[in-house]
This record gives C-alpha cells, structure tokens and sequence, in this order.
C-alpha cells in the first residue's frame, strides 16, 4: 500500500505526537510496539489510552514484538536496575546500543510483510540526548541499507528530527488542538522511573528524571510560546 504506514509507538510524547502526524497524513495507518524487558512496562500500557484518544478509520491494526533479547545482550538503567547517569564517555546509561538499528529492521521486516510503504520514527536530533542512533545520518544510512537489504522502496519518517520538545507540542496542537495535546499530556509517558502516581502540569512522571526534567521544561517552553 503506497499510502499506508507503520508508526514505531511506544506511548511517549514523541511516539504519540508521531502517529497523530501519521494519521494526518496517510490513509492507512498501524502501531507498533517492543517489548525489550524495560525496567517499566508503563509506556507500553499507555499505548491503549493513546490509540483509542485518536481512533479514526485510518487507525489500523498494533503490533507487539517482544525483543526480550535487547535486555540480555545489554546492560542498561533502562533494562536494569540501576541508578540513571552518565557514564564516562558522556552517554547516559539508558543508552541501549543499537536500539533504534533493531527497531527499524525489525519495523521494516513487518512493513515489508504488511505491503506498508512508509515508517515513521520519532527520533530527534534536537534535544540530543546522546543516542547516535537517534542523528539523521544514522536514519538516512539505515534506510538505504534497509532498501538494499530487501530490495524495497520503504520510506523512513522522522518528523520530529529538528524539532525541539515546545514545537513538538505546538505540532500536536496543529494537528489535533487542545483535545490531542490535553491526550498525550495525560496519557503518554517519559518518566524513566515509571512513576504515574502524580500529575503535573507537564503529564504524569517523577519530576526528577532526565526524561521529567526534558518534559518538564519543554511544556514550559511550549506554554511561553505556544
Ligand atoms: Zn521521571
């Protein structure tokens, strides 16, 4: 299907943001989501509320792949248990090496068998956080790889690429209005430590982690500046 795509959707801000720009711009539309032993499954539960928050006729079928292996083969705050900092060579220790390398194969596998043309990611450059798996290059050599290696045309989206995490709200905002935003506030997830027990006015989180901090300080800037 020429107009039909497969968005990688953990149930975070980005991922949220990235299928409502899918659905908003292809016919068809299907999620998907790994399963790799984080620490928390909690963004994987979100994914429910955020998909029924945007159900339209265009909202296809979701995927679940289980890449328990990620866990083994890695040794990360994200997959163990283990305080979150940066390590010596300025990654910080949720970096899970060449997690987004498997995703997209993995994704491309499926969007291969599932005839979907375009893939969409919602990698960014932006707020660089240390994952080069994350940088545009990294992307654009993984599609052309991707493309030889099964001999396909697929197309890799990564509409958040240069967009800080205000204009990512400002792009939920365009697309869906104060109902999408006021959704993915409150039904996506960030926080490393799966905490869901208090709500801010950013969304749901611990309020201390890197990821609540970047959250935190993106609806603030978002607010400012809508
Ligand atoms: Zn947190």
């Amino acid at each position: 299907m020429n107009n039909g795509a497969l968005v990688l959707f953990s149930g975070g801000q980005d991922s949220a943001t990235c299928l409502a720009w899918a659905l908003d711009r292809f016919e068809h539309v299907e999620t998907l989501g790994f399963d790799y032993r984080q620490r928390h499954a909690v963004e994987l539960t979100c994914r429910d509320a955020l998909r029924a928050g945007m159900a339209s006729p265009r909202l296809g079928m979701d995927h679940t792949l289980d890449l328990g292996i990620l866990g083994e083969v890695s040794e990360t705050a994200l997959t163990r248990d283990a305080e979150i900092a940066l390590r010596e060579d300025g990654l910080p220790n949720t970096f899970v090496p060449g997690r987004n390398l498997i995703f997209f194969t993995f994704a491309a596998a499926l969007a291969y068998r599932r005839g979907l043309k375009h893939i969409v990611g919602g990698m960014c450059e932006t707020d660089y956080s240390g994952y080069p798996d994350c940088r545009d290059d990294t992307i654009k050599a993984l599609q052309a790889a991707i493309n030889l290696g099964m001999n396909s045309r697929l197309v890799l989206h990564t509409p958040l690429m240069w967009l800080d995490k205000a204009a990512t709200w400002r792009l939920a905002e365009q697309l869906g209005g104060a109902a999408l935003v006021e959704l993915i506030r409150t039904e996506s997830h960030s926080c490393y430590k799966g905490d869901r027990t208090s709500l801010h006015p950013w969304g749901y989180g611990c309020g201390a982690c890197p990821a609540c901090d970047l959250r935190a300080a993106g609806w603030r800037a978002y607010c400012d500046a809508p």
